[in-house]
């Protein structure tokens, strides 16, 4: 049992606040800050009851957040704000000897670069203060990296190939919006592609790289090689991946309407002067594309997320395709919001309920492929995404 801070009330935090309220025996009590208090105090109301605490707190603020998190004690921080704000609420955590864990690696505001670098810096602190920094507890990363670890532990001997594969095939009736954070999105999707061969990064122009691929009760869909995240930590921890790709669909309506905003220049990241004011171009872009909390609604379709991996077990070659399909409107049902906040929220909270219990809990920053996978992999088919295996299919890669 323990308490926990949750900062953050987009979509994810609607998610996460949801679900750490379905376990009291774990979570004994919960506060949800974030930069708006009435988006905190909305989402207490539609869960009920009396156990969400709120607070205003302004993420980049460390002095802010320390006296937030030593007047509320909690156990462990949830940081399900922007990646922006990992850093600062690193920072506080160390001050205010907290635990900490989040679902996206550090970006800095005015260059569209992620990497771990930053976070891996913070090591040896969180190892001297005998504090936990989970990183990348999301669904990608997140669920990835520990299918990922589980596969490498149960099913092979040495992975050699691995394709992560993300399909959105849900339809939520707008013309154009992104399923988490426009301007996080966006910069992420119109980068460079890159990925791991034969020991080294191999970068492509952006959406170079394409075919369809099948996915289950989905059928085919165009996917694309675009750098995701958590191939670093993945070559990293697991030096026998030969090769290391991430595959996400994207429709070709959606393709149009992101080439248009990159060509009229308002997928820019620096400011510009507008009437005599400074604004970032995506930041304006984000204020009038719909806000993707709100998406859930009408939204119908699945997601489908998974690993296809091949590596040799006892010697002969094998192949191995574990994936969660989630259904937008169950998600909706649920917890209001579509199901990319879905299946970012429930591993978050997951991987909080793995730190109360003790299962994963050791001084240092991990990558969540660093902990064991069992107990998560069970809480995943118990909370909400549960996972199907294939051995020894076609993986059409
Ligand atoms: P949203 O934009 O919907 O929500 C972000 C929340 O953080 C908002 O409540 C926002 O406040 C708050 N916030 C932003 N800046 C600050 C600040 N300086 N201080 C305090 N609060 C702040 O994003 P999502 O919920 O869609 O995404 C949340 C996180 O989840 C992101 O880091 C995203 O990258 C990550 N993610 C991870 C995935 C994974 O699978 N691993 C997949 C999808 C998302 P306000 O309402 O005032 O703007």
């Amino acid at each position: 049992m323990g308490k926990v801070l949750i900062i953050g009330a987009g979509g994810v935090g609607t998610v996460v606040a949801h679900k750490v309220a379905q376990h009291p025996e774990v979570f004994s009590e919960i506060m949800l800050a974030s930069r708006t208090k009435s988006k905190c105090d909305a989402i207490a109301k539609a869960i009920g009851g009396n156990h969400i605490q709120t607070a205003k707190v302004e993420a980049e603020n460390v002095s802010e957040l320390v006296s937030l998190i030593k007047s509320f004690k909690p156990d462990l921080v949830i940081n399900v704000a922007l990646p922006y704000q990992d850093l600062p609420i690193m920072d506080a955590c160390l001050e205010a000897k907290v635990s900490y864990l989040d679902t996206a690696n550090y970006e800095p505001k005015d260059e569209a670069k992620f990497e771990y670098s930053w976070q891996w810096a913070y090591q040896e602190r969180f190892k001297a203060a005998g504090l936990t920094a989970i990183l990348g507890c999301g669904f990608d990363p997140g669920v990835t990296s520990i299918y990922t670890a589980y596969a490498a532990k149960h099913h092979f001997d040495e992975i050699q190939y691995l394709d992560i594969v993300d399909c959105n095939a849900g339809d939520h009736g707008k013309a154009f919006a992104t399923n988490f954070n426009p301007e996080i999105n966006i910069r992420e999707v119109t980068q460079k592609g890159k990925y791991w061969e034969n020991g080294k990064w191999v970068v492509t122009e952006p959406h170079e790289i394409h075919k369809p691929l099948n996915y289950p009760e989905i059928g085919p869909k165009e996917s694309y090689v675009i750098y995701h995240e958590e191939l670093e930590s993945l070559v990293k921890n697991y030096p026998t991946l030969k090769r290391a790709r991430f595959w996400m669909t994207f429709g070709q309506e959606y393709l149009t309407h992101l080439r248009v905003i990159q060509n009229i220049g308002m997928a820019r990241i620096d400011p510009i002067i507008y009437n005599g004011m400074e604004i970032v171009p995506i930041q304006f872009l984000k204020a009038v594309l719909p806000d993707p909390g709100d998406l859930g609604e009408n939204y119908t379709g699945w997601t489908s997320i998974g690993c296809r991996i091949r590596g040799l077990k006892d010697g002969k070659e094998k192949t191995y395709y574990v994936y969660n399909n989630c259904s937008h409107e169950a998600a909706y049902k649920e917890t209001g919001t579509q199901g990319v906040s879905y299946t970012t929220g429930v591993p978050a909270m997951i991987g909080a309920m793995m730190y109360m219990k003790g299962l994963w809990k050791k001084p240092g920053v991990f990558n969540v492929e660093e902990f064991d996978p069992d107990p998560f992999m069970d809480a995943l088919n118990k909370y909400g995404l549960p996972w199907v295996e294939k051995h020894n299919i076609d993986l059409e890669l």
